[in-house]
């Protein structure tokens, strides 16, 4: 903020509209430049890299910072400071500084936020952009809201269990861009929540912000949607009702409260899966570019269609008839094979009407938009007409029935625009001949004054005898005769000098005056009807708005099914079968991105999972060898089967899975200041509260990050958790070989691994899943491709040669004597020198044979475990 004591009448102006819009970055119009000052011209500077300088700014002379950024370009700043966060309110000079008495009056006329703008250029891209609200009363469930007023979707939605990962899980799949929080919640609840979503979407921007009072200022449509809603998810519809009407008053009007799936049953992804799983962006964040499910199948052509496919891979669905709905859809546009092409290459020409829709509704439109909707809802009729032609599959006859064509406004447009509008408002220009009399009245008149001119220019010169004699025009002087240097003696006496350029003279006369009057009236009038009318033009097509939203949606959703069918019929996949059952079956699965990626060097494999046979499997193989990429191949074409898509599989049968929960790797939770075994717990965890017998579980190991019998120990109760209680479908993935030994022991468990294939040159990887354990983990292998030097790798090798030939044990080296000890500081391997421990191990291994591993529970597991570790490794003798 300004500092305080300088004070001049235009920093008086600015602080006092600072006052009005707390929390905003006011971008100050002063000439040509939008200015800040004070700290808020420090954070411009920094954040937007332009020059820091200082303007005096009272009588003494004092000097406050200040930076600015050249009006003609505000549209990018905006753009930067918004991605970056901050929500921009623009003042603009509401008067012509030339009849200002004073200081000239400044009015904020623009708010910008990052989540209710809707300018094409900050915009990110077609992908929706979600304002979210929530609410978190006290007694009750948390509530949450997203609403896109770029295409006038809103959704709500109770949050499902209690506490920040629950709200999290909730608010994954809308990426929200900028969260509403309640300014009132349960002492401490606000805080932590706060830090929870910080943690999640950390380039969302926070903000607490009222509710409405009751149904206050909610547009009618909305009231009418939201009869029977529980309370606190009116309060978060009252809370994006007031945030914007603050922001983006036109837009209100044309919210629609939408449902997301039927009865809202969806497959459900936390935060977590869709990064681990890469559905819309890469894992590692530095990573951007690499290949995602998205990118990979984004052979949709349109900006609706793009900002569908991401929508519903983020939301898939968990009702199987409204799954196989959209499976006949792809089915019956997949019959008609080449000529998918052809229609694709039609609705390629139909623009992005949701965007323009709501940029038509906040009067920010540019004319040539308004030309793409004419020409997109002639692309709109032509598919229609090839979709509902005779002799039609249903499926695809009801496609064509659900784009509408606005057949009036498509009609009013094309009496209303020229061939080619001006690209602004201000150039003139926006209607056809014959659309407005008093327009065209108007313009006649400056014809005719324009003709006249001619005329005038004509007879002076003939008059003069001046031939080189032209009429010209400049801004400040308006028109004049121009007479060249040597024809000056020929000037006529009735001409008045205007101007004295180098080579010429340039002159005025009462003709000429009256016709500059003339024309510049009768431009002045065009101007004003033109413009008058541009509103009320707008004004008119208003009404048709909720229309074009719900066609760009259709448009959206038949290009998704398009490209599903097209990939389909491109790349020979397959219709899986969905239903109600708990099978999960997948022969000859490719993963969906890699099967583009690497093509036929892909290894497909089957997958058999179903709750009355085989519900959990432990996954062991070498690394390297495809453990992870076969999870997240199962995970994604689950996905993808109930989003509605065809699968690249020989065959697939996809019992309705209705949550999907994966943990893999650890890079994207570290950053943000957790040890990587903490987060490994946090998640498993997290997945522990919240599966159910419905939901897919893939585990890329378990108990990894800590000490080897820890480690296992928390591995074996994991599984016998999901095995014994959850009993849900499980893949678990892992390096402890000793747990595919103990799942022979449970009936609903099997194990598989990777297969490699030892050469005398080393292994190759086969990438192939067949069924049972394995006990080589081929580490040291994968260590030498890595680049491990030569010695460690020879010594590895050499340890593990002994180590294997069971004259080996590991020991503490530091007991040792100095003198004694090997080169390694650590658990070192040395030949078995005494038996004690031993006796230890043999009775342990007693007790391990006789436990009825049906019979025990986890909790009992885990003490035994806790015991045998006890004895195996005495305190002090821990590694
Ligand atoms: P680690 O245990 O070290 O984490 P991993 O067993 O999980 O390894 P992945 O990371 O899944 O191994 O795969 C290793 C490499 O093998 C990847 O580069 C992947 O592209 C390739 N790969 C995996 N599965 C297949 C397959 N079915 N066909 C062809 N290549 C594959």
């Amino acid at each position: 903020m300004a500092e305080a004591g300088a004070s001049t009448p235009l920093m008086d102006q600015y602080r006092a509209v600072q006052a009005r819009y707390p929390g905003h970055l006011v971008l100050f119009r002063v000439g040509d430049f939008y200015e800040t000052f004070g700290e808020d011209a420090k954070l411009l500077s920094r954040e937007l890299e332009v020059v820091l300088t200082a303007r005096s700014s009272d009588s003494r002379g004092e000097r406050i910072p200040m930076a600015g950024v050249p009006h003609h370009a505000v549209e990018s700043y905006l753009g930067r400071l918004v991605r970056k966060g901050y929500k921009v309110a623009l003042c603009d000079q509401v008067e012509d500084a030339r009849f200002a008495k004073g200081l000239v009056r400044r009015e904020v006329t623009r708010v910008v936020t990052p989540g209710t703008v809707i300018e094409d250029r900050i915009l990110p891209g077609p992908e929706h952009n979600f304002l979210v609200a929530i609410a978190l009363p006290e007694a009750a469930s948390a509530a949450f809201g997203a609403v896109d007023v770029t295409t006038g979707e809103l959704y709500t939605g109770i949050v499902e269990g209690t506490g920040p990962t629950a709200l999290l899980l909730a608010l994954a799949p809308f990426a929200p861009r900028e969260i509403l929080l309640p300014l009132h919640a349960a002492p401490g609840s606000r805080e932590s929540v706060e830090a929870a979503l910080h943690g999640e979407f950390p380039s969302a921007r926070l903000e607490a912000a009222p509710s409405s009072v009751g149904r206050d200022g909610w547009p009618a449509p909305l009231v009418a949607s939201a009869t029977g809603l529980p309370a606190p998810e009116e309060e978060v519809v009252g809370r994006i009702v007031r945030y914007v009407a603050a922001t983006q008053p036109r837009l209100l009007p044309f919210l629609e409260r939408l449902p997301r799936a039927p009865g809202d049953r969806r497959l459900r992804l936390d935060g977590k899966t869709l990064r681990h799983l890469e559905i819309t962006r890469p894992m590692n964040p530095e990573g951007e570019g690499s290949p995602t499910l998205l990118s990979t199948w984004s052979e949709t052509v349109t900006g609706p269609g793009r900002r569908t496919l991401g929508f519903w891979l983020r939301n898939p669905l968990s009702d199987v008839p409204a799954i196989v709905e959209r499976q006949d859809a792809v089915a019956a546009l997949l019959d008609l094979g080449e000529e998918m092409g052809g229609i694709r290459d039609v609705l390629r020409r139909v623009a992005d009407l949701s965007r323009i829709t709501a940029r038509l509704a906040g009067r920010r439109l540019r004319p040539p938009e308004l030309a793409a909707v004419r020409s997109s809802l002639q692309s709109v009729v032509e598919v229609r007409s090839i979709l509902g032609a005779a002799g039609r599959a249903p499926a695809t006859a009801a496609l064509a029935e659900r784009l509408d064509p606005l057949p009036e406004l498509a009609h009013t447009l094309a009496a209303a625009l020229p061939d080619e509008p001006p690209a602004t408002v201000e150039s003139g220009g926006l209607f056809r001949h014959g659309f407005h009399a008093g327009l065209d009245a108007a313009r006649a008149q400056e014809e005719e004054a324009l003709q006249e001119l001619e005329t005038l220019e004509r007879t002076e010169a003939l008059a003069s005898g001046i031939k080189s004699l032209k009429i010209g025009y400049n801004q400040v002087f308006g028109y004049y005769f121009e007479v060249t240097r040597p024809h000056l003696a020929r000037v006529p006496p009735h001409f008045r000098r205007k101007q004295t350029l180098s080579g010429a003279e340039r002159f005025t006369s009462d003709a000429l005056t009256a016709l500059e009057t003339r024309i510049l009236e009768a431009r002045e009038r065009a101007s004003e009807a033109e413009l008058g009318r541009w509103e009320a033009f707008l004004a008119e097509l208003e009404p048709e708005i909720p229309r074009l939203h719900r066609l760009s949606r259709a448009v959206g959703e038949l290009d998704v099914l398009l490209a599903f069918a097209w990939i389909a019929y491109r790349r020979g996949y397959v219709r899986p079968l969905v239903d109600e059952s708990t099978t999960l079956s997948i022969r000859a699965g490719r993963h969906p991105v890699l099967d583009v990626t690497l093509g036929e060097r892909f290894v497909p494999n089957d997958t058999e999972l179903d709750l009355v046979g085989t519900r959990l499997v432990v996954l062991t193989g070498p690394n390297m060898s495809g453990k992870s990429t076969y999870m997240r191949q199962v995970g994604l074409l689950v996905v993808l089967a109930q989003v509605g898509a065809f699968l690249p599989v020989a065959s697939a049968r996809i019992g309705r899975v209705s949550a999907l929960y994966t943990r893999m790797g650890f890079t994207d939770e570290i950053a943000r200041g957790k040890s990587s075994f903490m987060v490994e717990m946090t998640e498993v965890a997290e997945i522990l509260a919240s599966a159910d017998e419905r939901s897919l579980v893939l585990l890329d190991e378990v108990g990894r990050g800590t000490s080897t019998f820890d480690g296992l120990a928390l591995a074996w109760a994991t599984l016998r958790e999901f095995h014994d209680r959850i009993r849900c479908r499980v893949y678990l993935a892992t390096h402890y070989h000793q747990l595919s030994e103990l799942t022979a022991t449970l009936p609903g468990a099997a194990t598989a691994h990777l297969a490699v294939e030892e050469t005398g040159r080393g292994i190759v990887f086969l990438h192939r899943l067949v069924a049972g354990g394995t006990d080589r983990s081929f580490g040291i292998h994968v260590a030498r491709l890595a680049g491990m030097p030569p010695g460690v790798v020879e010594e590895a090798e050499r340890l593990l040669a002994r180590l294997e030939s069971g004259g080996l044990t590991l020991q503490d080296g530091a007991r040792r004597p100095r003198s004694e000890r090997p080169r390694f500081a650590q658990a070192v391997l040395l030949p078995t020198p005494m038996p004690p421990e031993d006796i230890e191990a043999a009775q342990v291994r007693e007790a391990l044979a006789a436990l009825d591993t049906d019979r025990v529970t986890p909790m009992e597991a885990l003490a035994l475990l806790a015991e045998w570790k006890r004895r195996l490794h005495p305190a002090g003798t821990e590694r």
